[in-house]
Parts: C-alpha cells; structure tokens; sequence
C-alpha cells in the first residue's frame, strides 16, 4: 500500500491535473494506493475571502462564487473532453449551490463563525477530489472516493482540529484496511467531530491527512508530490543556489518543516516516523527528478548544516523584574497562561540572571498574550515585584537546522559573526539542548539578506 498526496499547485488546472492523472496510474499498476488531494490551488484563500465579504454584509460574495464555480468548471470541461461529464459537472454545481446558501447565511447573520468557515472550506477539497476520481472513471480506472469527514476525527476545535488518533486509525483501518479496491481517493484537510460537524486541520493540513492514512494502514511508503524536486537546502523562493536535499531523517526533517520549510505541514511527520514509514517527496511537474527521502536513518553526508528556515510574524514576549530572581513559579506561571489561552509558544530564552524570560509567539496572538499574562501576574505587578509584559513585534526568527551541528564546534559562533559582519542585529538566541537548531529572532526586514548570507557562508 502507498499514500501519494498532492498539493494545490498539482491540481490547479485541468493540465497539472492531467500530470497527477498519469502519475497515478502508474503508481496504481504496481500497488495499492490512496491517492490524497489539496483543493485547487487558490481555492481555500478565495473561499476564506469570499466568507468575509459575505460576513461584511456585501452581495459581492455571489460573483466571488461564480469565480469559484468557474475554475472549477473549467477545468472539468477540458478534462473530460470527449467523455461524459455530466454527472460531475452537476455534482460541482449543487456543491456551488450549497456553498451559495452557506454564504446567504453569513450575510444575513453578519457572522462567520470558525465551525461555518470550516464547512464552507471543505468545498475546495471534495471538489478536487470527486472531480479527479470521475476523470479516472471515465478512463475506466476504477477507484473509491471516500469522505474523510467519515474516517478522520477530531476534536471541536474549528480551523485547527486536533485528531484522535485511536478512532481515526479505527476508521480507517476498518474501511480501506479491509478494501480490494486497488485505488481509494480521499480529499485532505477536512476531517469531523464527533456531532458530525466539518472541522479542518490547519492550513497546509493535507499533508497531515495523508500522513495519517499513511499510518492507519501502515503503508510502505508515504509519497509527498508538489511543485518542488524535495526539500530544499533553504526557502527557494528567497534564496540563491538552494541545494536539494536527496536524503533527511525525521528528526531534521520535522525541525526544517516546523522552522518554516513549508513543503511539508509541520505535524505530518510525526505519525509516519512513529511506524517508520519512509516518506518520499517529489515534483508532479519533474516526476523522474529522485526527490527527497525522509527516514529513520539517513547516510552521513558529512554536512553540519542541513538546512536554513525562517518563520515570519513573530513577536517577542518580555516578562522582566528584579521580584523573578531565584523565586521559582514564575516561569511555570507565564507557560501556563499562554497555555490555557492556546497561545504556542515557539521558542525560549532565559539568562542566568532569571532577571528575565523572553519567549517568541505568533503576531497574531499578541493582544491575547499581553491580557492574559498581565491578568496572571496582577498581584506581582501591582507591587513593582515584575514588570507589565513587553510585547515587541516585526520580528522573525530564523533557524540553523543540522543532527551533526552538536559534533562541531563554532557553528553558532559563524553564524553569529556572519549576522553580525552583515549589519543583523540579533534579538534574541536559542539552542536546544539536542543542538539540532541553533535559532536567532532578527527583525523581519533583515531575514532575506541573514538567510541568503548564511546559505551562502
Ligand atoms: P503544496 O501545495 O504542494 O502543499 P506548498 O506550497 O505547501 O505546496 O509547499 C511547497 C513550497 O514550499 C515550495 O514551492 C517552496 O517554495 C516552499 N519551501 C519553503 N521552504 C522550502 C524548503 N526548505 N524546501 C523546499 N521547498 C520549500
Ligand atoms: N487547501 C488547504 C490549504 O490551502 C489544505 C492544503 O492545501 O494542504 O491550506
Ligand atoms: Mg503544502
């Protein structure tokens, strides 16, 4: 059994589809697959754009739609040229018609609400998929679709679900565990709970999907396809001469992804590598290109560092105060307030002095940050004992990733004379104690010349 996955670029018009249509076939003719798929690309940003100005009040949603429809329409046309589309086009345009109905609701109510959004990005997906597993259809290749609302399940935690693993690998396991059918499709992304509601599990979530389809049969391999050949040295977006990475163990692997290598959404990895499932990423628009694989184990390659990330939107949270010196719960207090206040917490630092911790978040969750940790120490910072939290913005932080960087001394010190020869004011540092990553928090306006100047020394 294989999982393939492709992403949105992979399925964005009928021409890339056509691409993942014989990528699958072949892959079909040897094993037993499930072939998971992202939405169209642009689809979930356009539906999330479309629920505001339905959310505003403005009729403008209904050409939005349309626009939706069209792309999707499109593609079916070209698709199934000579063949009979009848069927799928009429299942995409009741889909259109729900969604339609969906949005009135927002309108009328003023309101888009996470668990709406969540059923309302779950069009993108069903779509791409039901389009797909017709196509092969109509070329007599025959498969299931599945509904993942039906085998995925999670928590109520709208737009960002988490899964219970043990029903879900029930689900699964007790569905196409047990099919002959040699080709199941399932869209990624969207998962339930247990009313039944449509929850979805973070943007970028499809991976994630396949990862967990991956681990439920125990698959021999989980395949990643996107518009890139493998995991990249750095970002390549932003960097000059990135270098593709042919082999990676999960450890680095899950650090690059959750320092900001987008290829892959950070929690894929953890159900494959708990099976030892090697997962292998490729390029739909270079399929003989080897790609990157991921595994338990890979070959010393001499390299220190692995790879260069960086994450955006970054926000520096101070708790400073001479009242914090050598008194213990200060820190246990400030975790547990972001905590309960579901704030992640992506980094820490700490001096010796304990005069101060310093801790990075998402930007976005600064305004919650700020009310509930000075709401925690109240009591403290009325007497003077602490300071109010110092929320400093604009930032990124940028992350050295390497399993030989704890065997090499001076890695931290080159990278910091670099920064420092290049005019980047570093704001913060960090180093786990596994010496896996060494991370720095810079100013966002400086990440694109520290990232290309590190990669390049
Ligand atoms: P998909 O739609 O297939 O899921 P994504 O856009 O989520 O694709 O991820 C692929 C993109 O990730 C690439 O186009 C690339 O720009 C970006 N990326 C960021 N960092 C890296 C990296 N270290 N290696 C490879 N790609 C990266
Ligand atoms: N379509 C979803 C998104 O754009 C999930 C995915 O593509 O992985 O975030
Ligand atoms: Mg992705």
């Amino acid at each position: 059994m294989k999982v393939l996955k492709f992403g949105g670029s992979s399925v964005a018009n009928a021409e890339n589809i056509g691409k993942v249509v014989e990528i699958v076939k072949s892959a079909t003719a040897k094993d037993q697959c499930v072939v998971v798929l992202s939405a169209m690309q642009g689809t979930t940003d356009a539906l999330i754009d479309t629920g505001r100005i339905a959310e505003r009040g403005d009729g403008g949603f209904l050409t939005r739609t349309a626009e939706i429809a069209a792309q999707h329409l499109a593609a079916i046309e070209s698709l199934f040229e000579n063949l009979d589309k009848t069927e799928i086009a009429a299942v995409v345009d009741s889909a259109v018609k729900e969604l339609e109905s969906v949005y009135e609701g927002v309108r009328r109510v003023g309101e888009l609400s996470p668990k709406t959004l969540d059923r309302i990005l779950s069009f993108g997906e069903i779509a791409s998929t039901k389009m797909f597993s017709a196509k092969l259809k109509a070329e007599g290749i025959e498969n299931e679709w599945h509904d993942s609302r039906t085998l995925i399940r999670t928590d109520s935690n709208f737009g960002f679900a988490a899964v219970d693993f043990k029903e879900t690998n029930k689900l699964i396991a007790g569905t196409i565990g047990k099919s002959k059918t040699r080709l199941h499709i399932v869209p990624g992304f969207i998962a339930s709970e247990r009313e039944g509601f449509t929850t979805t599990l973070g943007r970028g979530g499809s991976d994630y999907t396949a990862a967990m389809f991956a681990a439920a049969l125990d698959a021999e391999i989980l395949e990643i396809w996107t518009d890139v050949s493998g995991m990249m040295s750095a970002d390549p977006r932003f960097v000059r001469n990135v270098r593709q990475i042919p082999r990676i163990n999960y450890r680095e692997a899950m650090e690059l992804s959750h320092f900001g290598a987008k290829v892959i959404y950070p929690p894929t990895i953890q159900p494959v590598m708990a099976k030892g499932i090697p997962v292998l990423v490729k390029n739909t628009f270079e399929p003989d290109a080897a790609g990157t694989l991921i595994e338990a184990e890979s070959p010393d390659t001499g390299e220190i560092v692995r790879g260069i990330t960086s994450i955006d939107r970054i926000s520096v949270l101070s708790l400073e105060g001479s009242g914090m010196v050598g008194i213990p719960g200060f820190s246990k207090r400030l975790f547990d307030a972001l905590s309960r206040a579901e704030i992640n917490v992506i980094l820490i630092t700490q001096s010796s002095s304990e005069h101060s911790i310093c801790v990075a978040i998402e930007e976005k969750h600064s305004d919650r940050a700020k009310r509930v940790v000075d709401r925690e120490f109240e009591y403290e910072i009325n007497i003077g004992k602490i300071d109010p939290l110092k929320v400093e913005s604009g930032f990124s932080i940028l992350a050295l990733v390497g399993d030989r960087m704890k065997e090499h001394t001076g890695v931290s010190g080159k990278m910091f004379s670099t920064l420092g020869h290049n005019g980047i004011n570093i704001h913060a540092i960090a180093q786990g104690s596994s010496e896996r990553n060494i991370s720095a928090i810079i100013g966002s306006k400086d990440v694109r010349k520290a990232v290309n100047t590190l990669h390049e020394e």
